[in-house]
Formats: C-alpha cells, sequence, structure tokens
C-alpha cells in the first residue's frame, strides 16, 4: 500500500493530485451524512458538490479549510521548523489554521508568533495548493522578519531555527505548497 504522502511517490503527479481530491470527497462524505442543524440525514444535491437535509432544507457544502502558510526570511537566512513526526531532519514553513476574525494574512503573523517567538511584517501572497490531509487549502506567504528570538512552541513544534540559504536541511518535495515557495523566493534549481 502507497499513501498520498510518500516521500518517493509512484504516481505521476496528475493521478496524486486526483488521488488527493478523491480523498478529500470521500473524508467530507462520510462527515455530512447527518445535518449539522436538525441531525437528520442529507442527501447528494444534483448538480453540484452538497448536501441537503430532506427534513429541514439545510444546505451543506464542502468543508474545506483554510491554512495560511508562510516563509520568513531575513538577510541571508530562512525560518524553517519541524515537527517530531516528520523524516529525519526535515524542515519546512510554519503553518497554522486560519481562526474567526481573521484575514489569512493575520494568521500568517500569529502562526509564525505562537509557534516561533517571531514577529514579522509585510506579508505576500505566493500560490496556493489543496492540501487534502483531510481537507485543507493552504495559503502561503512570504514575510519578513522584524524583531525576536525564537522560542519553539513544543506543543506544536519540535524545532524551529534560522538556515542560512546556502546550508539548508533537507525540505519537503518539489510536490509541496511548502517547497514551491521555497523555490521561487530563494530561486532554488
Ligand atoms: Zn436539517
Amino acid at each position: 500500500m502507497l499513501g498520498l504522502l510518500d516521500a518517493k511517490p509512484q504516481l505521476p503527479i496528475d493521478l496524486l493530485s486526483l488521488g488527493g481530491m478523491s480523498r478529500m470527497v470521500l473524508h467530507w462524505q462520510a462527515r455530512s451524512r447527518f445535518c449539522g442543524y436538525c441531525g437528520r440525514p442529507t442527501c447528494w444535491m444534483d448538480s453540484e458538490w452538497g448536501r441537503i437535509c430532506n427534513s429541514c432544507g439545510e444546505h451543506t457544502f464542502p468543508a474545506i479549510h483554510p491554512c495560511a502558510i508562510v516563509l520568513v526570511t531575513r538577510p541571508g537566512e530562512v525560518l524553517l521548523a519541524r515537527k517530531s513526526n516528520w523524516a529525519a531532519n526535515r524542515y519546512s514553513l510554519v503553518a497554522g489554521f486560519q481562526e474567526f476574525g481573521e484575514s489569512l494574512e493575520e494568521t500568517a503573523l500569529r502562526e509564525v508568533a505562537e509557534e516561533t517567538g517571531i514577529k514579522v511584517s509585510n506579508v505576500r501572497y505566493v500560490g496556493s495548493q489543496c492540501w487534502p490531509f483531510p481537507s485543507q487549502v493552504m495559503v502561503g506567504y512570504v514575510a519578513d522578519y522584524v524583531a525576536g528570538e525564537i522560542r519553539v512552541d513544543t506543543t506544536e513544534l519540535e524545532d524551529a531555527r534560522w538556515f542560512p540559504v546556502d546550508d539548508l536541511p533537507e525540505l519537503p518535495p518539489k510536490r509541496s505548497i511548502a517547497r514551491y515557495i521555497l523555490d521561487k523566493i530563494l530561486t532554488l534549481p
């Protein structure tokens, strides 16, 4: 059995994307069988991705959860972080879920501050990616370091540190938004 997140995927990228979309649909389908308003069973809408409650008429559309993922830079260095369950020595970007009342730029500011103690500004959009693990859209940004020393939130991260741009650790695979941002901003090969 091969997973969609395998480090060395056996499938071409278009089939991986289709597999990801299928995973996302099945995840949502399994969690939208009953109306969130009245608790009665729902059924598929005829011509779009949605569920409708036959009892109260409530419409429910796919639950896709926005996350900000952000590359923090300062001259000659980037801020990278890792979680304990990632491949050994792999570092990536800080990311987190959008909360009520936030713009995604504000999510980026808050997540970097909460997880690493670093204050950033000048948050600029780079790109986005469907991330079906299980139901996110990752919205990618780059931001400038302003102030602060690294203070790792160990409930979220195993480590965070500044890396010189010419001495980076193992990075996420090319098909990920994290790597896309790194490659684009640092103009890596
Ligand atoms: Zn209902």
